[in-house]
């Protein structure tokens, strides 16, 4: 283990994948684990790293689309009903993600009357507390310190950035989208950088509108490798994969990152990147 430890639980995308999980990863380091995102497939993810829902200490969401999202609930179903007592669960997002966890709830409330009614020992339902948060702020989770960064995913807005500092190391979670000033100052100095990416070359084959949309509001690996120039960092990390190549082949896209001088890190779901503090 190192410093801290980047977990990548699920490097797919919205397209169907037997063997990626939708995007979302985990920022772990002695006494700390932190959730980002929560796609598809993430508790049996996070199954695969060792990690049940009840030890996670937050969860923070860069955005509200769907493939990042669209698991939450079994997130939250599953911390609530394995926690020996009702515990919060803390949920870190954009402006509207209220929304999105009252609506969740709302979907979940005849699960959540037949496991109250059913269990003598459960009297209330998920304590799911949410905190909206905006670029320039900043919280605590445990032993680490949190930035909010903007982010540029326009026309999907509010979308927001994460630094998260612990045990002398800084990991900067990106999310989806294009290189911006806000993600630049957020990535300055940091230790290690995730970025969602896609392969903007084999996009462009594709004869649908549709797909070629997503071309407008996501890095592509040289964008990644841009910003994480501009920062400094050692460490860039690549996930979230589109089109997603055959599995432990990455060669093509450790191409295209070539000129990157410091390490970067592609692989399969559940990947673990060790990063040590600088000079250690
Ligand atoms: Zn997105
Ligand atoms: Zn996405």
């Amino acid at each position: 283990m190192g410093d801290l430890d980047v977990v990548l639980l699920g490097t797919g995308s919205p397209l169907p994948d037997p063997n990626r999980a939708g995007p979302s990863s985990l920022v772990r380091a002695e006494g700390l684990i932190i959730l980002v995102d929560a796609g598809r497939g993430v508790v049996m993810r996070l199954a695969g790293a060792g990690v049940i829902p009840p030890f996670i200490n937050a969860i923070l969401l860069t955005h509200l689309h769907s493939d990042h999202i669209c698991d939450l609930n079994d997130v939250i179903t599953t911390h609530w009903v394995m926690s020996p007592v009702t515990t919060p669960l803390t949920v870190y997002g954009p402006p509207g993600t209220q929304q999105v966890i009252d609506g969740l709830l709302d979907m979940l409330a005849p699960d959540i009357s037949y496991r109250i009614a059913h269990h003598a020992d459960l009297d209330s339902g998920p304590d799911v507390r949410v905190v909206e948060v905006v670029p320039g702020e900043s919280f605590l989770v445990g032993s680490a310190t949190v930035l909010v960064g903007a982010t540029n995913h326009a026309p999907v807005e509010p979308t927001v950035g994460y630094r998260i500092s612990a045990h002398g190391v800084d990991v900067v979670m990106g999310g989806d989208g294009v290189p911006c000033v806000g993600l630049d100052a957020l990535v300055a100095g940091a230790d290690a950088y995730v970025q969602t990416v896609i392969r903007e070359d084999l996009v462009k084959l594709v004869p649908r509108q549709r797909f070629q949309d997503i071309l407008d509001y996501h890095s592509t690996v040289p964008d990644a490798v841009a910003t994480a120039g501009r920062g400094g960092v050692r460490h860039l990390i690549l996930t979230h994969y589109v089109p997603a190549p055959p599995l432990g082949q990455y060669d093509e896209w450790r191409a295209l990152a070539s000129e990157f001088p410091g390490e970067v890190h592609l692989g399969d779901d559940l990947t673990v990147i060790e990063i040590s503090r600088a000079g250690s």
